[in-house]
């Protein structure tokens, strides 16, 4: 006969058992894939992110692995095999999307591999630096792109792209730039007084 064992059912925090068994999940600070979802990126993005951290998305270097797809280029015109390194950093489109925030004055780095962007998205976190909103809605968005590229759809202009990742960035692109002006603004302020 089996004992009986305590079961966790309600948190009197007003927590849900399914945010603890997710909290648990990824309470891992030694974890890559923490960086990303500690970004204050959109549920959507997250679990984009994450599968790309897992290399779970299936592009067709993906799945020419596997066997399941003979086409390996980028379907964008790139003439390059479209695999993680690719769809995070290099794409033309991709490219083209970040060029147009950056001419609207909201510029940000650019990277060579998909371990490079890491790296700088796990510095960005601890700077609290806001171009990783920008960046990783703009990689999500190009591949909603190119997927609704190969159902036959229409393919999204780079204004109306980046006008979108501006609107899904708003509130948080602008709360984090502005406790990052008042910090410097109160430590200049500082400087000044204790000189
Ligand atoms: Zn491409």
């Amino acid at each position: 006969m089996d004992a009986d064992s305590l079961e966790l059912i309600k948190s009197p925090l007003g927590t849900s058992i399914l945010a603890i068994c997710y909290d648990s999940l990824f309470r891992c600070e030694e974890n890559q894939v923490c960086t990303i979802l500690k970004l204050g990126l959109r549920p959507r993005e997250s679990i984009f992110w994450w599968r790309v951290y897992m290399d779970l998305i299936p592009m067709c270097g993906w799945l020419h692995r596997r066997g399941l797809c003979a086409d390996v280029l980028c379907p964008m015109g790139c003439n390059q095999l479209e695999e993680l390194n690719h769809v995070t950093t290099q794409c033309k489109k991709l490219d083209e999307v970040l060029r147009r925030l950056e001419a609207w004055g909201f510029p940000t780095p650019r990277f060579t591999s998909l371990d490079e962007l890491k790296g700088a998205l796990k510095g960005g976190l601890l700077t609290k630096a806001s171009w990783p909103l920008l960046y990783c809605a703009a990689v999500h968005l190009c591949w909603g792109n190119r997927n609704a590229i190969r159902h036959g759809k229409n393919e999204s202009t780079i204004t109306m792209m980046a006008a979108k990742i501006l609107g899904s960035t708003t509130h948080s692109f602008f709360s984090r730039n502005l406790e990052q002006r008042f910090t410097k603004w109160a430590l200049s302020s500082g400087t000044a007084c204790a000189s």
